[in-house]
C-alpha cells in the first residue's frame, strides 16, 4: 500500500493550493480527482475572482487563456432597478476566469511543486483506526479499489464533502449542510448576438420573485460573451433555478438570438464556516467547509485561502510529528482570524437579506440607509455603519416600515457581536465545544428575531 504524508481528495481551488504548500515544503502529498486531468478546474460558477485575494495568497495575476475579462467593480441592482450601487474600488477590482484554465494553472503550480496526481480517481471512504483518520479508500475509472494510506486526510472535495459525511461524530465536524444554508444555482455562458453596453461591471441583480434569498447576475466575459446565472436560497417551497432563469433572465432583450455556450446547475453553501473543520488527521477546505462570502457567494478566493493555511499547518504539525485535532486546530484559528470572522458577520447580514422583502430593499437603497462605501467596507470585512438620516426615518415611519430600520440596525449590532465572538475563537479543542454552543445560540437567536 502506498503511503504519503497528506492525501488531498478534490483537486479544485482549495485542494490544488493545499497540495502546492504542502509539496513545496517537501511533504509526499496525493492528489486526488475523479476527473480526468484535461477536465480539472471545470466548474458551474460565476468565474469572478477579486484580484486581492491573488494578492494575499502571493499568486500572479492571471494573464493567459485563464483570464477571459478584467473587470472594474460590481454593479448592484435594487428589486425595482431604480437604485444601482456601484461598487468600484481598487479592492473590486477582479476577473472573469476561463474557469477550466484557472483550474489547471493552479494544478499545475501544484504537480510542479512535487505533488502526485491521481485522476480519474474517487474517493469512496476514509480508513478510520483508534479515531484517527489514516488513509481513504477510492475507486479508479478501470473499477479497481485502492486503498492509500496517510497521516492527513485533506477534505477538498467542494460541495460534497465526501470525507465529511463519512467522518465518526467523535470529531465534532457537522457533517450536513442544511438546506437552506444554501443556494441552489443554475448558471450559463452565452454568445450574445452583440457585446453589452456594460462590460467593467459585474451585474447583480436583486429581488425575491426572481431568486428569492438570492440573486441574478450577469457577468462579461469579452468578447460578447457573459456568465450569467442565479442562485436561490433552499427555504421552504422555493422556486426551481433554471425555470427562473428561463422565465426571468433570458427574456431580457440582450439575450435575443444568443448562443447557449455551457449551461448547467450546481451548489453553493453560503453560512458561517464549519465551527471547527479539523479532526485527527483530517482537515476540510473550500467548499467542504462551506467556505463561501455568505453575501455574493463568492467561494474561489475563500477556498484557495483555506488550502494554503491547511497545508501550512499540516506542515507544521508533521514537524512535530502529530497531526491529531489539537495539532491541526491553529487552521481553524488561522482561517477565523482572516476570512472567517468577516464571512459569519456577513451570514447575519444575510439572513436579515432573507428576511426583507422587495419594497423594504427598493426603500433601503433608495435612501441610502446602505450606501455604497458601506457595503465596500462590509465586503472587505469592516464594520457597517448606518446612515439613516432624519429623512429616512420620516419615510420610513410614514410608510409604516419602522419594522425595517429597527431590523437593520439590529442587524448591524449582530454583526459586531459575531465578530467580537470570532476574535475569541478558542485557542485549543478543550474550550470548543462551549464556543460552538455560543455560535449556534448567536445565529439561532439573529434567525428567531430577524425572520419574525
Ligand atoms: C453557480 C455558482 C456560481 C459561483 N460563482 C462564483 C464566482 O463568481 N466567484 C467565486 O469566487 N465563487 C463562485 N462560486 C463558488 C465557487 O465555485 C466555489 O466556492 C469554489 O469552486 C470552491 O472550490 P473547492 O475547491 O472547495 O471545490 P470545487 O471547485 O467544487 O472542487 C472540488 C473537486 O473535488 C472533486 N471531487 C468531488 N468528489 C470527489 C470524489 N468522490 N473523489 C475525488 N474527487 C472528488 C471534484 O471533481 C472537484 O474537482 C459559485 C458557485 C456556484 C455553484
Amino acid at each position: 500500500m502506498e503511503k504519503f504524508d497528506a492525501v488531498v481528495v478534490g483537486a479544485g481551488t482549495a485542494g490544488c493550493l493545499a497540495a502546492k504548500t504542502m509539496a513545496e515544503a517537501g511533504l509526499k502529498v496525493c492528489l486526488m480527482d475523479r476527473k480526468p486531468k484535461e477536465e480539472i478546474g471545470e466548474k458551474i460558477c460565476g468565474d469572478a475572482l477579486g484580484e486581492h485575494h491573488l494578492k494575499f495568497l502571493g499568486l500572479e495575476k492571471p494573464h493567459s487563456g485563464e483570464l477571459e475579462k478584467r473587470i472594474e467593480g460590481v454593479q448592484i441592482y435594487s428589486p425595482d432597478k431604480k437604485t444601482i450601487f456601484t461598487i468600484a474600488d481598487k479592492d473590486f477590482i477582479g476577473y472573469i476566469l476561463n474557469r477550466r484554465l484557472f483550474g489547471q494553472w493552479l494544478l499545475k503550480k501544484a504537480v510542479d511543486k512535487g505533488a502526485m496526481l491521481m485522476d480519474s480517481t474517487r474517493f469512496l471512504e476514509p480508513v478510520l483506526e483508534k479515531g484517527f483518520v489514516t488513509g481513504v479508500v477510492a475507486k479508479t475509472s478501470a473499477g479497481k479499489k485502492v486503498q492509500l494510506q496517510s497521516k492527513v486526510v485533506v477534505d477538498s472535495s467542494g460541495f460534497m464533502g465526501v470525507v465529511r459525511r463519512k467522518l465518526p461524530e467523535s470529531m465534532q465536524i457537522e457533517r450536513e449542510i442544511a438546506n437552506e444554508d444554501v443556494e441552489a444555482c443554475y448558471r450559463e455562458i452565452r454568445q450574445l448576438k452583440q457585446e453589452n453596453e456594460n462590460t467593467r461591471y459585474c451585474e447583480i441583480y436583486l429581488g425575491g420573485k426572481v431568486a428569492p434569498g438570492g440573486y441574478v447576475w450577469i457577468f462579461p466575459k469579452g468578447g460578447a460573451k457573459v456568465n450569467a446565472g442565479l442562485g436561490i436560497c433552499m427555504r421552504g417551497n422555493f422556486p426551481n433555478p433554471k425555470k427562473q432563469f428561463y422565465e426571468h433572465v433570458l427574456t431580457k432583450p440582450q439575450f435575443e438570438g444568443s448562443l447557449l455556450l455551457n449551461g448547467g446547475a450546481w451548489w453553493d453553501p453560503t453560512r458561517r464556516p464549519l465551527d471547527n473543520m479539523v479532526g485527527n488527521g483530517v482537515v476540510l477546505v473550500g467548499d467542504a467547509a462551506s467556505l463561501v462570502n455568505p453575501i455574493h457567494g463568492g467561494g474561489i478566493g475563500p477556498s484557495m485561502l483555506s488550502g494554503y493555511f491547511a497545508g501550512q499547518t499540516i506542515v507544521e504539525a508533521l514537524e512535530n510529528g502529530n497531526a491529531d485535532q489539537s495539532a491541526l486546530w491553529s487552521y481553524n484559528k488561522r482561517y477565523n482570524d482572516t476570512y472567517g470572522k468577516k464571512q459569519a458577520s456577513l451570514d447575519i447580514f444575510r439572513i436579515f437579506l432573507i428576511a426583507s422583502n422587495d419594497e423594504d430593499l427598493d426603500y433601503g437603497m433608495g435612501y441610502k440607509l446602505v450606501t455604497e462605501q458601506d457595503v465596500l467596507r462590509a465586503a472587505m470585512g469592516e464594520d457597517f455603519r448606518l446612515n439613516i438620516t432624519e429623512t429616512a426615518r420620516r419615510v420610513f415611519r410614514g410608510r409604516k416600515r419602522m419594522g425595517f430600520l429597527n431590523k437593520l440596525r439590529l442587524t448591524v449590532n449582530m454583526m459586531r457581536q459575531v465578530r467580537a465572538h470570532y476574535d475569541a475563537y478558542p485557542e485549543t479543542p478543550e474550550t470548543f465545544e462551549k464556543w460552538r454552543q455560543q455560535t449556534v445560540a448567536l445565529f439561532s437567536q439573529a434567525k428567531a428575531k430577524l425572520m419574525k
